[in-house]
């Protein structure tokens, strides 16, 4: 039912100016759900996240978040209604300090507290407050973004290609993060290379191929099946 789901996408035909992308997409995540959205490259994992949060425009479906539909409403509206967005690539101000990029993330709440939520989650941070976020490591980038997700206190956090790039001690800091975070009772939709672990947390799977819904169901019988064989380097 509706009350129980945080983020569901209705039959989504969406994409670029001149590409449609997804063909009639539809996906549920569910309160307190890890959501893994697998598939080869191009196969339209980062548009279908970008679509979910207001970035690329609808042309058929539509889109619920919290009971609500918000397939008209802007990806700015859409974060002030619960969805945080940690697009590839990190998404921070490059040029802003740390404390700058927490202060943004933060605008709703308590500057002080938010500061220290961050930190204590993500220790590292804490000695780089006035360091220009450009110029941290990967991985430090990588939990100046996820701090966003702490912060904003989401009911759904769309994560595309967190662990991309980064040593495999950070990528393991990266799972546990957003372990904590679906310990929490936040829902998660997450998009990453690193397939085995993320089936290691979801507890639903879809699989996109080519725009359409492939699979949809179980983590481990997907580890299972001739999909998931197929999958792995297909394009
Ligand atoms: P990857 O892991 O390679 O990012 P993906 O599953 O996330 O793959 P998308 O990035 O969503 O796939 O790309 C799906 C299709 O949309 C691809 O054919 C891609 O070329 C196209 N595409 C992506 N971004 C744009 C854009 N800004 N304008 C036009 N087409 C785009």
């Amino acid at each position: 039912s509706a009350r129980s789901e945080v983020l569901s996408l209705h039959d989504v035909r969406a994409g670029y100016e001149e590409t449609t992308v997804l063909h009639g997409v539809s996906i549920t995540v569910p309160k307190g759900a890890v959501v893994a959205l697998l598939g080869a490259n191009g196969a339209g994992k980062s548009t279908l996240l970008r679509t979910a949060a207001g970035l690329n425009g609808l042309q058929k479906g539509r889109i619920e978040l919290l009971g609500e539909d918000v397939s008209k409403v802007s990806a700015h509206r859409r974060i002030q209604r619960g969805l945080c967005y940690i697009p590839e690539g990190r998404g921070i101000f490059r040029s802003l300090t740390v404390r700058e990029n927490l202060a943004l993330q933060a605008e709703a709440g308590d500057g002080a507290t938010a500061l220290e939520r961050a930190t204590e989650a993500f220790p590292a941070l804490s000695d780089r407050l006035e360091q220009v976020a450009g110029t941290l490591s990967g991985g430090q980038q990588q939990m100046l973004a996820m701090s966003q997700a702490l912060l904003r206190d989401p009911a759904v956090v769309l994560v595309d290609e967190a662990s991309l790039g980064l040593a495999p001690v950070i990528v393991d800091e990266v799972f546990a993060f957003l372990e904590k975070l679906a310990a929490r009772g936040v829902a998660l939709l997450v998009v990453d290379q690193f397939v085995q672990r993320v089936l290691q947390i979801a507890t639903h799977a879809y699989v996109l191929r080519r725009g359409r819904i492939e699979y949809d169901g179980d983590p481990g019988e997907l580890l299972k099946s001739d999909i998931f064989d197929s999958y792995i380097g297909a394009d």
